[in-house]
């Protein structure tokens, strides 16, 4: 008998984890996989207080879920799989060839991957349409909209449809008056005539049908929009809003670009290339998107301060609410932006009235969201809240130079860029963490580069953010972006000036995860989500929140 073995259960002490650990390794369990496990075992008795049986201690690993059992509901369904031939799924490889302008993207709330996108692409279809051959043309007697899996089942609290028709009528995201789209909430009867050469054809909400919501779609966020006459198609193409207002269609081929001048495709590559060249990240993004875009410092500074300009106006138009607002949908959800604000200046510690201040600039900014007035994408309309309150607090309220938050949406974008070039920037690939997760470690980002932080400090900020993300799911209550989103956009911006100071205040070399390491976990956390946190509203908050 081992020393151990003669300890009775109720002598232990709870917090030495040494007697929930097997020693021997069950069958069908390699030696590695066993430790691992146990070490887990281990931690969650010490949590939890709880612990388990000698039977429960060496069961081996539950058989996968059986098909009834998935049918029946028993077990987690498999996310739906991405399409290997999306031009989202490939850029795996190869240099990062974003650029700020593909990236930063001004349009309607609330949802980047269920307005902007959906908005972008039958304006897209309502371009092609119109370029047909006037005979095509003169037979056309219909246009009709599909909307498949997650833009389905949360389109309506999106106002997918909304969206959709107001780009079939010709309207484009960065531009749409939010008035046309609330109008089209107050009296969804209006027919509009969309003209197409000679040819006028009346469409309204009708015509955006909301179609099948599980299916063998190519991406979550499937939809098709074809011209009809009669029974015949004139033209049909298949769409996918593959998150952060991005789109592709089938066959796409994303547009040719120039070669970056410093190319990477991790942050260890980008800090390599700022570091030899001793400079910032940010200077490497810059002259990264003069040679991609074929544009000057100039051109790309004035595209800069156009969304730096769009997120300090989304702040201020949250802020002056009234704070009796409430915002449209069935929750019924009282703004409170202002209310924070207030009472955030009158707290005793200026520390408390920052981080008041800094919340309500995010609530702001998200509220704006949910009511479906313009919104930057940094990444994406859920968490258009997080960025927007940095940017705010650090040019409006600590008068940080502009200059510095140019070079701070840079290399917030870098960060970015590689979420979406490794992982994914849509809840419906990844969940939340995809999302808040992503632009919280993009404020990071800003805030360390507008305090002139080393590159290392750059990446552990961002990395720190995004960690203490990893796994969140999304929920969204009655298929709405406003609960938890807009105070998850608070904790998102918080979050990030926390990571921030640690990430200023640590020994910045002994930082354990680095940047690229935490993005492979998003990534690989994202495939195994269960799918009914991926934006379908089917578990979650949206299921456990009664609403009346
Ligand atoms: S829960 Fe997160 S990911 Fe989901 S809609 Fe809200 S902000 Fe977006």
């Amino acid at each position: 008998m081992s020393k151990r073995e003669d300890v009775r259960d109720d002598d232990r002490d709870p917090l030495d984890p040494a007697p929930q650990v097997p020693s021997e390794i069950p069958a069908g369990l390699d030696r590695r996989k066993f430790i691992m496990r146990s070490a887990v075992i281990s931690a969650a008795a010490v949590m939890n207080g709880c612990t388990r049986s000698e039977t429960e201690r060496t069961a081996p690993p539950p058989a996968p879920a059986s098909e009834a059992e998935r049918v029946q509901g028993l077990a987690p369904k498999p996310a739906v799989p991405l399409s290997a031939d999306l031009d989202v799924v490939k850029k795996e490889k190869g240099p990062v060839m974003t650029t700020v302008d593909e990236f930063y993207k001004v349009g309607p709330g609330p949802s980047s991957s269920h307005t902007i996108g959906p908005m972008r692409i039958t304006y897209d279809f309502y371009q092609r349409a119109a370029k047909l051959p006037a005979d095509k043309l003169a037979k056309a007697t219909k246009l009709q909209v599909n909307l498949f899996g997650s833009l389905s089942a949360t389109g309506k609290g999106h106002g997918t449809e909304r969206a959709a028709l107001a780009g079939l009528v010709g309207k484009e995201p960065a531009t749409v008056d939010p008035k046309f789209l609330d109008g089209l909430r107050d009296k969804p009867d209006q027919v509009f005539p969309v003209k197409l050469g000679d040819k006028s054809i009346d469409v309204s909400l009708k015509d955006v049908i909301y179609d099948a919501t599980k299916g063998d779609f190519k991406h979550p966020n499937t939809m098709t929009v074809k011209l009809l006459a009669g029974n015949d198609v004139l033209l049909e193409q298949e769409y996918y809003s593959v998150g952060g207002g991005f789109i592709e269609w089938k066959g796409y081929t994303p547009p040719k670009k120039n070669q970056p001048k410093y190319p990477f495709a991790t942050m260890k590559e980008l800090r390599a290339h700022a570091d030899n060249n001793k400079t910032t990240i940010a200077k490497i993004m810059l002259a990264n998107e003069m040679s991609i875009a074929g544009r000057s410092e100039e051109e790309v500074n004035a595209f800069v301060d156009k969304i730096i300009n769009a997120m300090v106006a989304t702040v201020k138009s949250g802020l002056a609410m009234p704070e009796d607002d409430v915002l449209p949908g069935p929750i019924k959800l009282h703004s409170k932006a202002a209310s924070v604000y207030k009472r955030a200046l009158d707290d005793k510690y200026e520390s408390d009235r920052g981080i008041g201040a800094l919340s309500a600039f995010a609530l702001a900014a998200s509220e704006e969201n949910g009511r479906g007035h313009l919104v930057i994408t940094a990444p994406t309309g859920g968490s258009a809240g997080v960025m927007p309150s940095l940017v705010y607090g650090l040019l409006e309220v600590r008068k940080v130079d502009r200059q510095k938050i140019r070079d701070g949406m840079l290399a917030a974008a870098a960060v970015g860029y590689l979420c979406k070039h490794h992982a994914t920037l849509s809840a419906a690939e990844g969940g939340c963490q995809a999302e808040i997760g992503v632009a919280s470690s993009m404020a990071a980002a800003l805030t360390a580069t507008a305090y002139d932080a080393p590159s290392l400090v750059v990446e552990n900020a961002a990395e720190s953010a995004l960690e203490h993300h990893l796994g969140m799911t999304c929920d969204p209550v009655a298929g709405y972006v406003q609960v938890p989103c807009i105070e998850r956009c608070a904790f998102g911006a918080v979050k990030a000036w926390t990571a921030y100071g640690i990430a200023s205040n640590e020994i910045a070399s002994r930082h354990r995860v680095n940047f690229d390491e935490t993005v492979t976990a998003l990534a690989q956390t994202a495939k195994d989500m269960n799918s009914k946190y991926k934006e379908t509203s089917e578990a979650g908050l949206a299921q456990s929140v009664v609403l009346c």
